[in-house]
């Protein structure tokens, strides 16, 4: 029967892991993967999630389906965590929200619904670059998938008038994916100012805001600062949608933890669009799986519990901006005639160091450092006893 179903290519960041686990110097160093780890370089389960599930245990609670748009306790918090407590279309009951399979489920529902429901429907634009899997999400959405203007390879930083310039250029009313924070796989993130613009452009141009928010804590350290771009959005009228995921900021990866909601005009169009949402999750997956969201709702409910996630989450993102500067100050050290700023400025799990793909090459062939081709390590995989072997192996490399 598949005699005729071509090989596919690996998926690049899995290639990375193969190419990893085959080569047998003590020192090997993999920064492919976007998973946090500890200074020892070993997986992390947050103490929060531990005692949320010792609790869940303890409750000896039933395995019944959640229902199809998932376990409700968690839904609301997960609104109240992205929109904020005194969120106006919040209070209002105007926004539909349905747990979904972690943030990439999210971003399909979103996907499919808007593929049925928005007005007219066609291309979504994504930044160049964005997280690799957007466009085959979007693609397998059955939307068109086009591109705006976001990395500036001359400054390592933003192309700030080149992204203003290809939004005012879209078509009214077009659907544009934004990244809330910890954008992926620059690490490079519009300012506060440039926030302003950019929802200036999109107000002009009648365009339709699609958040998508992986990394809510884990930027800066503070849930409220990194929701500043959606919920500045919303204060200036755009009814923006939102995929979000628990896997990086709970470190609930293999839990599939997630969310994603729309804002509506009113709580009657809330109401409809949630039967559609409804009606769309049922043929796909039926009902989420209820664990991780049991999980994630008790850490976000239990007020003691949350406080000390909010600790642990601030803890993991200051380890990762420690590292960014271990990073640049090793490199420095060495008398690296580049300018390594941006490995600092950058934000979240990942730097994009610049570097290019022979020299990705080189890296990994002549000192055993794994990373994407494109320049982007995952900072989560620096830890205190590597850093050093690190940046002389970049300086080896970049001169
Ligand atoms: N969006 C972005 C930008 C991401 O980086 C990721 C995780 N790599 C996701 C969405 C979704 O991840 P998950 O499905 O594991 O929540």
């Amino acid at each position: 029967f598949w005699t005729h179903v071509p090989q596919g290519p690996p998926d690049a960041i899995l290639g990375i892991t193969e190419a990893f686990k085959k080569d047998s110097h003590p020192q090997k160093i993999n920064l492919g993967v976007g998973a946090y780890r500890d200074d020892k370089g070993k997986p992390y389960v947050l103490p929060s999630v531990r005692t949320a599930e010792q609790k869940i245990v303890q409750e000896n609670m039933d395995k019944e389906y959640a229902g199809i748009t998932g376990v409700p306790d968690f839904t609301k918090a997960a609104a109240v965590l992205a929109y904020g407590k005194d969120s106006a279309p919040l209070k209002e009951g105007r926004i539909a929200i349905t747990q979904t399979i972690s943030g990439t489920g999210a971003l399909r529902i979103g996907g499919a619904f808007l593929q049925r429901f928005y007005p007219n429907a066609k291309a979504i634009y994504i930044p160049t670059p964005s997280w690799a899997n957007h466009k085959a999400v979007f693609l397998d959405s059955g939307l068109e998938v086009k591109q705006y203007k976001y990395y500036n390879k001359d400054t390592i930083g933003l192309d700030f008038d080149g992204m203003l310039a290809d939004i005012k250029a879209m078509p009214k009313g077009s659907m544009v994916l934004l990244h809330a924070c910890a954008h992926n796989p620059t690490g490079i993130d519009p300012t506060e100012e440039q926030w302003k613009a950019i929802s200036d452009a999109m107000k002009e141009g009648g365009h339709f805001p699609f958040f998508d928010m992986a990394y809510q804590g884990f930027a800066s350290g503070d849930t409220d600062k990194d929701a500043f771009a959606l919920r500045y959005f919303l204060k200036e009228g755009h009814q923006p949608c939102l995929a979000q995921s628990f896997a990086k900021n709970m470190g609930l990866y293999g839990e599939r933890v997630g969310a994603f909601s729309i804002v509506t005009s009113s709580p009657e169009e809330k109401a409809k669009v949630d039967s559609q949402i409804k009606i769309l999750v049922r043929p796909l997956y039926s009902n989420p799986p209820v664990h991780g969201a049991r999980i994630a709702s008790k850490i976000l409910n239990d007020p003691a519990l949350n406080k000390q996630w909010l600790g642990e989450v601030k803890e993991m993102a200051d380890r990762i901006i420690t590292m960014r500067a271990l990073l640049k100050e090793n490199l420095e050290k060495l008398g690296s005639k580049r300018d390594w700023s941006h490995i600092t400025s950058q934000i979240g799990m990942f730097a994009y160091t610049g570097l290019g793909k022979e020299e990705m090459e080189r890296l990994a062939q002549e000192c055993s450092v794994y990373a994407t081709k494109d320049g982007r390590i995952s900072v989560a995989g620096i830890t205190s006893g590597n850093v050093e072997r690190l940046a002389s192996s970049i300086f080896k490399i970049t001169g």
